[in-house]
């Protein structure tokens, strides 16, 4: 029996509330493996931690080691095999997107150094707190212990939503829709693109959408998914959210047949910069994510990918003091 240790930070916030149930009742791990919770949070909000820590034993899961609760992250990151960075101050009325950029990146370079310190090389560290692709950045620069190829941001929400649209759209099964690509930042400049999509390994109902609909509709749908939800909810996407991450660890763990979105830093032949956490068509196998290469584009997919690009090279020049 082994036993896998899983530290989530902004542990008592929306989001943890909802992917700390999803990961113990899920099947991530073999049977036989127990997994330790590590919840990580601001001293403020230990209270609600000790709740959360009760109600997760109330659940008996069959695989849980223990949890633990703590501010000191030090202590939440040395051991882990898997870090979510989920904690993150989130933007305020008024609040500039620069300004969110630079408070959520001064917290971030501390979490970065404090996993430098304590980490082990092996530690998969998956980013989530916004602006999720910059915050990854800023950490693999400050905790260059770890292996590059150790830290991913969170694209899989995007892609599960691209893909559940095209579904409705053409009554076919999620699960059946392959190869679909999110570029980009997990922003409103992300690029979801249906180009290569196979439904049944046919692109034939792909062809019977109208050019219009995929512009006009589809795309700044996706686009906008997160506004569009907190616009009828009156709160932001947290369970969907929580969702998506528990299948982006997933896929780090066991691998996935299909190609799948992440944030990444990695050489490519798309002439996107190297130095910036994008997106792109990936395929994971355990312990190993690569980009695919030479995947063919067209002229108007590439406007929309550079628009990202840009984007984060924007983002990159706010915070570019606290890279090392
Ligand atoms: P949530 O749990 O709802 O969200 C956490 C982060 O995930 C935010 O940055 C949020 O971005 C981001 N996110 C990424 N994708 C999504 C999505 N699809 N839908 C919603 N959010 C998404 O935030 P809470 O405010 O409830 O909780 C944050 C926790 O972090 C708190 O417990 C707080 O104490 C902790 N925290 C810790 C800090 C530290 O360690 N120093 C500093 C600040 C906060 P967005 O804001 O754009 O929605």
């Amino acid at each position: 029996m082994s036993k896998k240790i899983i530290t989530i930070t902004g542990a008592a916030g929306n989001i943890a509330y909802s992917l700390i149930f999803r990961i113990l009742s899920g099947n991530i791990f073999p049977q036989d493996n127990k997994i330790q919770i590590n919840l990580l949070d601001i001293t403020p909000v230990l209270p609600s931690l000790t709740g959360i820590k009760y109600e997760i034993e109330d659940c008996a899961f069959r695989n849980l080691d223990h949890v633990m609760i703590t501010d000191d992250p030090e202590l939440a990151f040395s051991e882990s095999d898997y870090i979510l960075m989920v904690g993150a101050k989130p933007r305020t009325k008024g609040m500039q997107r620069a300004d969110l950029l630079l408070d959520n990146a001064s917290i971030f370079k501390k979490q970065a150094e404090i996993i430098n310190k304590a980490a082990k090389k092996t530690t998969k560290v998956i980013v989530v707190g916004n602006p999720a692709n910059t915050n990854a950045l800023i950490l693999q620069h400050n905790a260059h212990n770890l292996p590059a190829e150790n830290f991913s941001s969170l694209m899989k929400l995007d892609q599960n939503r691209a893909k559940s649209v095209l579904s409705d759209k053409l009554n076919q099964k999620v699960e059946d829709i392959k190869k679909l690509i999110v570029w980009g930042n997990h922003s409103a400049t992300q690029y979801p693109d249906i180009n290569h999509v196979l439904i049944n390994n046919s692109r034939d109902l792909i062809h019977s959408l109208d050019s219009r609909w995929i512009e006009k509709k589809f795309i700044p749908r996706i686009q906008n998914r997160g506004a569009e939800i907190i616009e009828h909810r009156g709160k932001s996407s947290a369970a969907s959210a929580a969702s998506a991450i528990y299948d982006h660890l997933n896929i780090l763990v066991n691998g996935s047949n299909d190609w799948e979105s992440m944030g990444v830093i990695r050489k490519n032949s798309y002439d996107i910069s190297s130095d910036i956490f994008f997106s792109f068509p990936l395929k994971v196998e355990q312990n190993k994510i690569s980009v695919v290469d030479n995947v063919e584009i067209s002229d108007l997919s590439y406007k929309y990918i550079k628009e990202s690009e840009k984007e984060l090279l924007t983002e990159r020049n706010i915070i570019r003091d606290l890279l090392d």
